[in-house]
């Protein structure tokens, strides 16, 4: 039996094979983000919980943000950025007692989508990632192209290719540099770090949901269920909340599973403004009564904000 693990900024997840390669069971959860102990204790608790329930001893390798330095033989690159600089293969390894094959996750994707995935058959596929980091691996007639510093195919640490005069130097990067291609289109960067400190991408709030960070979701005039492509697994993601409330001028497919639905009104049945296609604020003014329950959206928070003070 093979376990693979990804380790991720912000899930865990695991999956085990039989000798087959066929799928015998997949567990997830948060990554202890800053936590270095935690996040070996969190890989070694879910490989146990994975052999404990099949009663079968498993070898284990590691999909994992940045690479061994073939230098120090520590952990560099990586955007979680409490693996820096230690010996994590060792440490895991010592933590399971038995040795560990660790890679850089992008290498893993690249060699992944090369064998039997997107690139299936391609001799040299260069895989980009764009996600809570922004990296990239290469791989050779299916083999990872590692390069002599580990980082062949990363490219998100590079700057900008002609930045307008207010993009440099650009935000700051983990890295120490500024400005780097991942403080602008990595997930927690958006439209750069400082701008967006607090902000959760929707498809952070799906993972977070997987992995029980986050209980409850009130989507308003969103139907991510309708919206998100069917790989995203969006309804077994709601389907996991303690409260989903929609808001929307329809029944939306998000709204049909929802535990609460609040009819909003149209944006003829309102007074306000809206952007138009050329990003030009545009007055609305109410042209018709709103039907039924119906409300326009801010009276809608208004009155839920008032009744929960
Ligand atoms: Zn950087």
């Amino acid at each position: 039996m093979r376990i693979g693990i990804d380790l991720g900024g912000t899930k865990l997840e695991a999956i085990a094979l039989d000798e087959a390669g066929s799928e015998l069971v997949r567990r997830r959860s948060a990554t202890p983000a800053g936590d270095y102990g935690a996040t070996i204790r969190a890989i070694t608790g879910l490989v146990g919980e994975i052999e404990r329930g099949l009663g079968r001893r498993g070898t284990v390798g590691v999909g994992m943000p940045g690479a061994i330095s073939p230098a120090t033989g520590l952990v560099k690159n990586a955007n979680s950025v409490w693996l820096l600089g230690k010996a994590f293969h060792r440490d895991l390894a010592a933590a399971l007692g038995r040795p560990v094959r660790v890679a850089n996750d992008a290498n893993c994707f690249a060699v992944s989508e090369a064998v039997d995935g997107a690139a299936a058959g391609a001799a040299v596929v260069f895989g980009v990632i764009l996600g809570t980091g922004v990296g990239g691996g290469v791989a050779i007639r299916g083999r990872a192209l590692d390069g002599a510093n580990a980082i062949a195919g990363e490219w998100g640490h590079n700057p900008l290719p002609w930045p307008r005069d207010d993009e440099a130097p650009g935000p700051p990067c983990y890295c120490g540099k500024r400005g780097c291609i991942e403080t602008w289109l990595s997930g927690p960067g958006g439209f750069g770090y400082g701008d967006n400190d607090d902000g959760t991408t929707l498809a952070d709030m799906l993972d977070g949901i997987r992995a029980g960070r986050i209980k409850a979701l009130y989507a308003i005039g969103e139907n991510p269920l309708g919206t998100l492509p069917a790989s995203a697994g969006v309804r077994e993601a709601l389907s996991g909340l303690d409260l989903l409330v929609a808001q929307d001028a329809f029944l939306t497919d998000t709204g049909a599973m929802a535990h609460v639905v609040l009819p909003a009104a149209l944006a003829a049945e309102k007074d306000g403004t809206f952007l138009d296609g050329h990003g030009r604020l545009q007055p609305v003014v109410r042209a018709l009564d709103a039907k039924g329950e119906a409300r326009p959206d801010w009276a809608i928070v208004a009155e839920i904000a008032n009744a929960t003070r």
